[in-house]
């Protein structure tokens, strides 16, 4: 962005404006690039349920094969140059490939999320895309969740939950991500359409200070008592599963229990308890 300054409205770039941007432009072209050549690929995150220690699902992030950009710099690129629409078409994509393999392996499938930018709801044709896709590879949409942030619900607010009625209409789960941060209100819950909630890693990091708990306690009441289901992120203690587990969370998603892996891994580790790992 071009600063004005004084009253001539004289322009400027300072050194750090122009290395920032010269920054977003070569993560743009690599990001153009890897969409020509296959440059993406996805992690997947193991999601647990607390009681039980089994594997209910996961949660596909995306990776630049070379690994050289974390995607907490491209991805805003991304969405400030509307490339996030079709790499989350590819995104999309992909998880519904990866479903339909399980299926075909015989497999017992378990939903994978799909992380979705505001952006993504400005785009009317996403919703037939994923219909098609699902179709073409007869998946039943239950197994896709759709990741979304409150930060979405800051523009376009009626538009917005229409779509969100839309994608829960053809059978798709929805999570509110991020949970916990910044603007997080509690009265969002009450007229979002969505299925979870995800406390984030900055919420899940400070709960056990003993003022804190209570919080953490209140708050899974709370989104129980609105007939909606809770995920942890950003475990990495076990004090912090034990405690949660006291406190009625469902699920926990972290490196206590797994890194985001690759597909070769998650094979592997496809029926897993767990609870083996910290007992
Ligand atoms: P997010 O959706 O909140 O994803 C959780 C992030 O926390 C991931 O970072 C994950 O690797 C990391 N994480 C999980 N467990 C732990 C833990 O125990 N400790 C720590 N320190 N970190 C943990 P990642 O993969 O770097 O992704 C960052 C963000 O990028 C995501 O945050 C999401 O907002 C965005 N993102 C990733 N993939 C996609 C995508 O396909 N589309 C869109 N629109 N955004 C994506
Ligand atoms: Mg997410
Ligand atoms: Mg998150
Ligand atoms: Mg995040």
């Amino acid at each position: 962005k071009v600063k004005q300054s004084g009253k001539n409205n004289y322009m400027f770039f300072d050194t750090k404006m122009l290395e920032k941007l010269k920054g977003k432009v070569e993560i743009a072209s690599a990001l153009r690039e890897a969409l020509k050549t296959e440059g993406f690929k996805l992690l997947y995150q193991p999601q647990i349920r607390v009681k039980t220690g089994e594997l209910v699902g996961f949660e596909a992030l995306l990776r630049l094969k070379d690994q050289k950009i974390s995607p907490d710099l491209f991805i805003p690129v991304a969405e400030e140059t509307g490339l996030i629409i079709e790499i989350g078409k590819w995104v999309t994509k992909e998880v519904i490939n990866q479903i339909a393999v399980w299926k075909e392996k015989g497999l017992k499938l378990k939903p994978i999320a799909i992380n979705f930018s505001a952006k993504q709801l400005n785009d009317e044709k996403y919703l037939e895309f994923l219909e098609e896709a699902l179709k073409e590879k007869s998946v039943n949409p239950a197994y896709i969740e759709i990741e979304i942030t409150e930060g979405i619900l800051l523009e376009r607010t009626e538009s917005t939950i229409a779509f969100l009625n839309q994608l829960k209409g053809i059978g798709v789960k929805i999570a509110l991500d991020d949970f916990g941060t910044g603007y997080s209100s509690l009265s969002y819950l009450t007229f979002i359409p969505v299925n979870k909630i995800k406390l984030d890693k900055s919420l899940n990091d400070k709960f056990l200070e003993i003022e804190n708990i209570k919080v953490m306690d209140s708050l899974i009441s709370l989104v129980h008592s609105l007939g909606l289901e809770v995920i942890a992120e950003g475990i990495e203690e076990e004090e912090q599963y034990k405690r949660l587990k006291i406190g009625g969370c469902d699920y926990i998603q972290g490196y206590l229990f797994s890194k985001p892996l690759a597909i070769e891994e998650i094979e592997k580790i496809y029926n897993h308890n767990f609870l083996e790992k910290i007992n």
